[in-house]
């Protein structure tokens, strides 16, 4: 056996050894309810994670991202970035997790901010997505300088927040200020859980806008005398059936986007309203009979990585020029809400084929590269980082993700170490060459 072998064996060792502190440290982080919204214990979180991390010979930052959407004095948005240098020059490897979470929701049979571990699950809303994969980087990383303290390179270990809704007080905010930068980080992995066996490599774009027609008050008695604005929006969306839904639909990326039905372009239409305010829950008052003059309606509108942002803009904007064209007295407002652009990591790029190098190692067979429907946070890594190294990769079941009873696998994140388990392969054996990776370059 060579001395790489050799300390790969004591590392996959080492890592078993730690299987109680995985336990104990996914619950711990469980047990600290980062809500979003509206971005509760923040700092708490970041407090904890920068004492195991110091006592790990990381060098901690905390920052709070000032002046983001949500932040104030009572919802600060806190984030740590931890920095361990290797004994040599070499590349970083960073693993970036967001610590906040989604709201609870019904249907709970756990505690969801218990962290219990029952039958190799710990249960909790965050258990996959994403204090499992945070946790699995801590320990991953603690066992690989154990094992390799000469290693080359560095390694960052990132707790950032409001992913879940948007990210802009977590990664955003930390990219604009340079701690994503191809000068100071080579190779990001953020560990969401997008299944063992996959290389998640970027997402689809996402074109987010508000829509309203107008048209006048009159009394409802006599529609005639005014101008009914949820009409016009019902041209709208006519238009849209007949025009826009067959067009998107018969777009087909290149990306390998999964599901299956997200690899055309799709749009949400999340809201619409029209005329007077809804009434009070409790209220038993009746509406007063008036035409309506303003409809709204939000759209999500999610694209391809071949479509441009422009061209999405101007096809809706085409389609409601049309009516204004062609339908009598209409008349509309577009207001932009918000716009992400699509990201993808070429599979060659040398984070992706390493992962996917020991996908076939372990698994025997090939990795299988996938793209999200969704975005998270390699959008800001690559626009305002502009660093192309980055997928997503971790341990636990996407499926899971937001429902109740979300959990992760204990064995899913480590079991896998040993050969004997090949076929549940984790985040902490991928993370094995990678971290070997360092120690190389
Ligand atoms: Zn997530």
């Amino acid at each position: 056996m060579d001395q790489q072998s050799k300390s790969l064996s004591q590392l996959t060792q080492v890592i078993e050894g730690k299987r109680d502190d995985l336990i104990q440290l996914t619950g711990d982080l469980i047990r600290i309810p980062t809500l979003n919204p509206p971005g509760e214990n923040y700092r708490d979180i970041c407090d904890f994670l920068a004492t195991r991390l110091r006592a790990s010979g990381f060098d901690v930052e905390l920052i709070r991202a000032h002046g983001t959407p949500g932040d104030c004095g009572a919802y600060p948005r806190w984030n740590i970035i931890s920095r361990r240098n290797g004994k040599h020059t070499g590349d970083c490897v960073h693993f970036n997790s967001h610590t906040d979470v989604v709201e609870v929701g019904k249907g709970w049979t756990q505690d969801p901010f218990g962290g219990a571990h029952i039958d190799g699950k710990i249960y909790g809303r965050g258990a996959c997505d994403m204090k499992g994969g945070l946790a699995a980087s801590i320990i991953a990383a603690e066992a690989f300088i154990e094992v390799f303290p000469d290693f080359h390179g560095a390694i960052e270990i990132s707790g950032t927040a409001d992913e879940e809704s948007g990210g802009y007080g977590g990664v955003a905010y930390l990219a604009e200020k340079g701690y994503f930068t191809p000068e100071r980080v080579q190779h990001v992995i953020i560990p969401e859980p997008l299944n063992k066996d996959r290389v998640c490599l970027g997402h689809r774009g996402g074109w987010w806008a508000e829509i309203e027609t107008f048209g006048e008050i009159a009394h409802g008695a006599m529609p005639f005398l005014g101008d009914c604005a949820v009409r016009h929006m019902g041209a709208v969306l006519d238009k849209f059936e007949s025009d826009l839904f067959p067009a998107m639909a018969a777009r087909r990326t290149d990306m390998p986007v999964v599901p299956e039905g997200a690899r055309s372009s799709t749009m949400n239409i999340n809201s619409i309203h029209g005329g007077q305010a809804e009434t009070l829950k409790d209220s038993t008052a009746l509406p007063s009979h008036c035409v309506p003059d303003s409809c709204r309606i939000v759209i999500d509108r999610r694209f391809l990585v071949e479509e441009p942002l422009d061209q999405v803009r101007g096809e809706v904007k085409g389609l409601l020029e049309e009516l204004r064209r062609d339908r009598p007295d209409f008349d509309y407002a577009m207001r932009e809400l918000n716009h992400v652009l699509p990201s993808m990591t070429d599979r060659d790029a040398p984070v992706a084929a390493t992962v996917a190098a020991e996908i076939v190692h372990v698994m025997g067979k090939p990795a299988e590269f996938v793209a999200s429907p969704g975005t998270y946070d390699q959008k800001h890594i690559d626009r305002i980082g502009k660093l192309k190294n980055c997928v997503a990769y971790g341990p636990g079941i996407l499926d899971l993700a937001h429902k109740p009873d979300e959990y992760v696998g204990v064995d899913d994140m480590i079991d896998s170490i040993n050969p004997h388990f090949p076929s549940n392969l984790t985040f902490s054996r991928l993370q094995r060459p990678l971290m070997c990776y360092i120690s190389v370059c």
